[in-house]
């Protein structure tokens, strides 16, 4: 158990990619920077909650593509929505039935979305309730809130978290200070801040912008009466809400994190507008974005916010999301997701313990957040003020043991329905050697 796992096939490739794609990867989080460098592991397949990578080395997966493979990987129901939607013909550059099929299940579980548009990714999503937000109020400021993440577009990566934070590079270079003095950022879980930003910027502000739970700066709930302050403070001051909930959407429970049973107060925590992405497009390429009618109405055909894509509501990428929702709306899903992150999270907690080792644990639903820390995070602040040397030892023992986690102390590890009790069993049998190792140390 203690011996390292052969990868050399992974570091070959490695050395090829770097040659001919940049860094080696096609997304920075897939490189091993953050964790003190060296060959990203190379996955060939996966099943289940299971990966084999170019070496035939197995892996359990929590990683699950950062987010979208909730029902773990090729889901038979899923595959073969795809499998039937290539036969058909991939991309058509027309209307289908299929997209509206979607629409009306994303709009029935997130009821503030009175009407949606398909986009490609999460950050298309965002970057177009920004425009669609400036649009409508004909204001140009956008707050947004430390830490989050909310893609790579140019407003938005300014103190952005997950990748850039891990990377540290707070900031992106290539952004104009023209732009990122659109952008006025504040500390999560601190309605004090935001009512002196909104104060100062009054009338400039469009829209306030959130990850109403957060995903990445480990998995962070907003304190009570957070997001209900949020809304009435933005609204007071004539500036939108707008919701990136492309990771929460469909990951907690069978709808959003303004529909959570977690959080109270729905009625006071809706959104003008919402971004979606990756569980609805069930692992294939998708974003969406939807909110109040009114404000809907300014996207293009209709109105004079324009937003397009070739590539947009494709059928393969509609059937998928369709098929994923379809699974997820299976009676005790989401109640065996959870019953098996409570397992982990715990066993982890004890496990670490045992070993003397500083760990925090955040846990919603089926999915939690592991910080090498004593004090509570509830902001990005408190996450970045984590041991990241310790994660980093303690992600490559669990790799070597054959537990795939997100190469990034920020990242959350998500269940899907395709974990199993012995999966877990063996995940915590892995966190025990690995803190025993790093308690050696
Ligand atoms: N918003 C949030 C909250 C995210 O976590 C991400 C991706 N991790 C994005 C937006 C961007 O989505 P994509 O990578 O699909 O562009």
């Amino acid at each position: 158990m203690t011996q390292s796992m052969n990868r050399t096939r992974s570091a070959e490739l490695y050395e090829e990619a770097l040659k001919h794609i940049v860094g080696g990867v096609n997304s920075p989080s897939r490189s091993f920077k953050a964790v003190g460098g060296g060959a990203p592991v190379f996955m060939k397949q996966a099943r289940g909650a299971h990966f084999w990578d170019a070496d035939g080395n197995q892996y359990i997966d929590y990683l699950a593509a950062f987010g979208p493979i909730i029902t773990g990987h090729a889901h038979p129901h899923i595959t073969k929505a795809i499998t039937s939607a290539a036969e058909n013909g991939v991309l058509y550059g027309t209307p289908t039935e299929l997209e509206i099929q979607l629409a009306k299940m994303l709009k029935d579980a997130i009821p503030s979305m009175d009407k949606v548009r398909f986009v490609n990714s999460g950050t298309e999503a965002v970057m177009t309730t920004i425009r669609v937000a400036r649009a409508y109020t004909e204001r140009s400021k956008i707050i947004k809130f430390a830490g989050c993440y909310h893609g790579h577009s140019d407003l938005v990566l300014v103190a952005a978290g997950s990748g850039p934070s891990t990377l540290g590079i707070p900031d992106s270079a290539g952004i104009p200070p023209s732009i990122a003095h659109e952008v006025i950022t504040v500390p999560f879980n601190d309605l004090e801040a935001l009512q002196e930003a909104l104060e100062h910027w009054g009338d400039d502000v469009a829209a306030v912008m959130v990850e109403p739970i957060v995903g990445n700066f480990g998995m962070v709930m907003p304190k009570p009466g957070f997001l209900e302050g949020l809304c009435k403070l933005a609204r007071a001051n004539g500036s939108l809400v707008i919701y990136d909930e492309v990771i929460t959407a469909f990951r907690f429970h069978y709808g959003s994190a303004q529909t959570y049973p977690g959080l109270l107060n729905h009625e006071a925590i809706q959104p003008d507008l919402t971004a979606l992405g990756k569980i609805i497009g069930g692992g294939l390429p998708i974003g969406a974005y939807g909110g109040r009618k009114e404000i809907m109405e300014q996207v293009a055909p209709l109105g004079p916010a324009y937003q397009a894509g070739t590539m947009a509501g494709n059928p393969a990428s509609i059937a998928s999301g369709i098929a994923c929702l379809e699974v997820l709306q299976t009676e005790g899903v989401y109640e065996e997701m959870e019953r098996l992150a409570i397992k982990l999270a715990d066993g982890l907690q004890a496990s670490a313990q045992r070993h003397g080792i500083p760990l925090m644990i955040n846990r919603i639903s089926g999915a939690f957040s592991t910080h090498f820390c004593s004090h509570p995070v509830t902001n990005y602040e408190e996450a970045q003020d984590t041991d990241g040397e310790a994660f980093a030892a303690f992600f490559r023992h669990m790799l070597d043991q054959g537990i795939l986690l997100a190469a990034s102390k920020y990242e959350a590890w998500f269940l899907t329905t395709a974990h199993q009790a012995a999966d877990i069993d063996q995940t915590l049998a892995a966190a025990e050697e690995a803190f025993r190792r790093m308690a050696a140390q």
